[in-house]
């Protein structure tokens, strides 16, 4: 382990960008924290701290100058492995006759993620599964995430709304960073580096670093184990998926589909999911025709378009999909949990749905209990 300067931050950022990675990190936008891409370490968002709530989400002032003092905002790393829309290609009628087609290049990258954490590194990974983990890989994602270098960052302070230590994806990261900093503030304002990666102890080679002194682990220790004991919520993950299957009728989901607006804001700012849709669109004068990728949402009516109509022609059906994909069939599909318990959907929900709140009724209110039949009948 290592120590770095708080004055070192800039250097770091530097030195990954005479690597030729382009620079992703927090900053403010639109009066909240956004990952976008940084020219300078002056953009980081310095004696920033949020407020966050169901529904509810503001920016507030610290006075300990703390880099990385607040929790996830509305964009997730997502934004830039798996952009909201994407051009996958172009075709033009010419002059001629013929009909040309060109396919769009990947414009970005390779990037360096400055401040990942450990839930959106379980994202990420997830994500991964998803794109590149199986014979079928999508090329774009991997392109993006193919030498994507990794600095995390332990948070320090849990959010209202978050409950990573639940879904065991945090707060500490264990794995998949090139960098994992935590950011000390008592006793010198620094940060204690673990490596993960040969690069990563290149570029820290690079910046300059001294030898951890066991007072950095234990106050870095010490971090992790109070952010884990704050955390703003809870879910019980004991047996979730079959809870979720024998309660596919519970009345709850009719009383939370009286509350749901079908707006999608919980799928888009959810750092896992994935459903997209494929749109053709050709110009009116019938010369240029493109073919568009967008995010879509198992809370739009033709997300489950079959042909005649829609699968789930409900609100509940809608948010039982989503919610039981996430905590349950997402288990069959890929191996584990779709939620790494990042809170983004509980904040930003505009009528504060709660997915824990939600899967806590079900599992109180246990159909198959209520009316006596043993669970493993
Ligand atoms: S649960 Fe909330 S965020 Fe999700 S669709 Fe319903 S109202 Fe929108
Ligand atoms: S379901 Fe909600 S809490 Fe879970 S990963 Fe998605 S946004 Fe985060």
């Amino acid at each position: 382990m290592r120590v770095l300067e708080r004055k070192s931050l800039s250097p770091l950022l530097e030195a990954l960008r005479r690597r030729g990675y382009e620079v992703i990190g927090p900053t403010v936008r639109d009066g909240a924290i956004s990952y976008e891409p940084l020219s300078s370490a002056d953009q980081l968002p310095v004696g920033v701290t949020d407020e966050q709530e169901g529904g509810t989400y503001r920016l507030a002032e610290r006075d300990d100058g703390a880099v990385f003092g607040f929790n996830n905002g509305a964009n997730s790393w997502k934004n830039h492995l798996f952009p909201p829309e994407l051009s996958l290609w172009k075709g033009r009628r010419d002059e001629d006759g013929e009909i040309r087609f060109t396919e769009q290049e990947h414009r970005g990258g390779p990037y360096a993620f400055v401040g990942v954490r450990s839930c959106d590194l379980a994202a990420i990974s997830i994500q991964d599964r998803v794109f590149i983990g199986d014979a079928y890989v999508n090329g774009d994602y991997e392109s993006r995430r193919r030498d994507a270098f990794i600095v995390a960052v332990n948070c320090a302070e849990a959010g209202n709304t978050c409950f990573c230590a639940s879904m065991d994806t945090g707060p500490r990261a264990g794995d998949g960073f090139d960098l994992a900093l935590t950011e000390l503030l008592d006793g010198g304002h620094r940060f204690l580096v673990e490596v993960g990666s040969e690069r990563g102890e290149e570029v820290l080679a690079e910046v300059g670093s001294s030898p951890a002194e066991p007072r950095d682990v234990a106050a870095a220790d010490a971090v992790s184990e109070d952010c884990a004991s704050q955390m703003g919520r809870e879910l019980e993950t004991d047996g979730i998926k079959e809870l979720l299957y024998r309660n596919v009728e519970h009345p709850r989901w009719d009383e939370v589909s009286e509350r749901c607006l079908s707006c999608g804001n919980c799928t888009l700012v959810c750092p896992t999911c994935f459903c997209h849709s494929i749109d053709d669109a050709t110009d009116l004068a019938g010369t240029e025709s493109e073919r568009v990728r967008r995010w879509d949402s198992c809370f739009g009516l033709e997300h489950s378009y079959v042909h005649g109509g829609s699968v789930r022609q409900s609100g509940k059906a809608r948010y039982r999909q989503w919610m039981t994909h996430k905590l349950a069939t997402w288990i069959d599909q890929f191996g584990s949990s779709g939620c790494v318990g990042c809170g983004r959907c509980i904040t930003w929900c505009p009528v504060a749905i709660d997915i824990t709140e939600e899967a806590a009724v079900i599992r109180a209110t246990d159909r198959i209990e209520a009316v006596g039949i043993n669970a493993d009948d």
